[in-house]
């Protein structure tokens, strides 16, 4: 099958052209102008469109359990609003379970993802207990292309280490090229100050968001910059929420310490004032939604490039399901929210349209550096000659309202519910098959093929 998309502008996170893209198979061809019609089964026109790599979300958590419920969207579902919303590559965490193999909660995560998936997918391996044995798993892991591990300095008795734990893994991870991902919030402390809420009588999500202040983020951002210096490696810091963390980043690159940071668009676009709602408990999750003055910051950050990408942590529960538990006691709701599909929309909406940010810093923060930072540079993330054949036909003018009555994530609310944003996926292709064209799906469940993900160049 060979498909030509004509008259349209190619935006690489590299530059803008006039250009056609062939499409040969699963990969793309040739990125030129003029490029000859003969043997094209099918010809896309994007006169007046965006030809861009599809996005890459490389912090998502399809049907993760959390206690007792399971996050409400599966790979089948969560990857089909990805591509709806533009985004053909996710990679998401892989769950240790506590005093279980890291292998265990692999294959757990195998099981979810293949066969079901619509688009491609890597694994993260998150970590939640550091033995001679999970330590051991982590090389051979990073041979069969799970090059990264998330640890937590939050969550104590779940999935917290502690800095000695964290250290080690760090030593282990300098051994084999995996790249150490920190979700980086004090989480003892944290405890500390939620259960004097909780005693206090003070229970609504608004003490969610009190109990976990940005400054125990930026204490534990630089406590983990810190020892990756003494581990000597890179350290990358997920769903990056405040000013203080980013300052805390700041120093630590200042001494020498490769830092990477990703920020997601709750903390761009929502805060704390969303907590106080009647229905703050959607909008729960860890960090917490920050006063609205922490988001220049991160805007600034995004632009300077001291902020490398935008990921979603994706993590929906119904509002009128699981996010009812904890009505009297916040810390018992279960903490995430969806944007699988709003992100791409969103950056380019109040970045591109906005006049904040470039086309090309647009690709590079939902595309072409997720890419890279998971070990997929070349494959996903470009539009170039040999890179698979994810492509976005994106209409820079459709503005559409983003809503759960439309939305195609399975979650019973939309953080945006009501926002307009200008810019949309059209057709959106995988490996060279149209799966979603003018919110038509032609995907299928299975399609999507699990990446072997190379170890990460140790460059910011
Ligand atoms: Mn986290
Ligand atoms: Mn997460």
């Amino acid at each position: 099958m060979r498909t030509l998309i004509v008259n349209g502008t190619v935006v690489n996170a590299s530059g803008v052209e006039r250009a056609d893209v062939l499409v040969d198979g699963e990969r793309i061809a040739v990125v030129g102008v003029d490029v000859a019609r003969e043997r094209v089964d099918r010809t896309i026109d994007a006169a007046g469109k965006l030809v861009i790599p599809g996005a890459v979300d490389i912090h998502t958590h399809m049907e993760l359990p959390v206690g007792d419920v399971v996050a409400s969207d599966t790979f089948e579902t969560g990857t089909r609003a990805a591509a709806f919303g533009g985004t053909t590559t996710i990679v998401d965490f892989a769950t240790q379970s506590m005093g279980r193999p890291l292998r265990e909660g692999l294959e757990a995560w195998h099981v979810k993802a293949d066969g079901h998936a619509c688009i491609d997918y890597g694994f993260h391996m998150a970590i939640c207990d550091v033995t001679d044995a999970t330590l051991a798993e982590m090389d051979e892991l990073v041979r069969e292309g799970v090059t990264s591990f998330k640890l937590f300095t939050a969550y104590p008795g779940r999935m917290y280490s502690d800095d000695g734990e964290i250290l080690r893994a760090m030593f282990q991870a300098a051994d084999s090229g995996g790249l150490i991902l920190m979700h980086a919030e004090n989480g003892i402390a944290i405890d500390v100050l939620a259960a004097r809420y909780v005693r206090a009588g003070l229970t609504s999500p608004w003490y969610h968001g009190l109990s976990r202040p940005a400054t125990l983020e930026a204490e534990a951002v630089n406590r983990v910059a810190r020892m990756a210096d003494v581990a000597g490696i890179p350290v990358y810091i997920v769903h990056l929420s405040s000013r203080d963390a980013l300052e805390e980043v700041r120093r630590a690159r200042e001494r020498g310490t490769t830092v990477y940071a990703e920020t997601c668009p709750q903390y761009l676009f929502l805060s704390d004032a969303d907590l106080a709602r009647p229905d703050g408990a959607a909008f729960v999750c860890a960090p917490p939604l920050r006063p609205r003055d922490h988001q220049a910051a991160l805007w600034d950050a995004l632009i300077s490039g001291e902020l490398q990408l935008v990921s979603t942590d994706h993590a929906p529960f119904d509002l009128h399901g699981p996010k009812t538990l904890g009505h009297d006691d916040f810390r018992l709701i279960p903490g995430g929210v969806p944007g699988v599909e709003e992100r791409v929309d969103l950056i380019y909406d109040a970045g591109v349209v906005g006049g904040r940010i470039s086309l090309q810093r647009w690709v590079e923060l939902i595309s072409a550096a997720p890419a890279r930072l998971a070990g997929l540079e070349g494959r996903k993330g470009v539009i170039t000659p040999g890179a698979d054949a994810d492509i976005v036909i994106y209409d820079p003018n459709r503005r559409h309202t983003l809503s759960a009555s439309t939305h195609h994530m399975n979650v019973d609310y939309s953080c945006y519910e009501g926002r307009v944003v200008q810019g949309g996926a059209d057709v959106v292709l995988s490996r060279g098959e149209v799966i979603v064209d003018h919110g038509q799906w032609l995907g299928r469940a299975g399609h999507g093929r699990f990446l072997k993900r190379s170890t990460v160049a140790t460059r910011p």
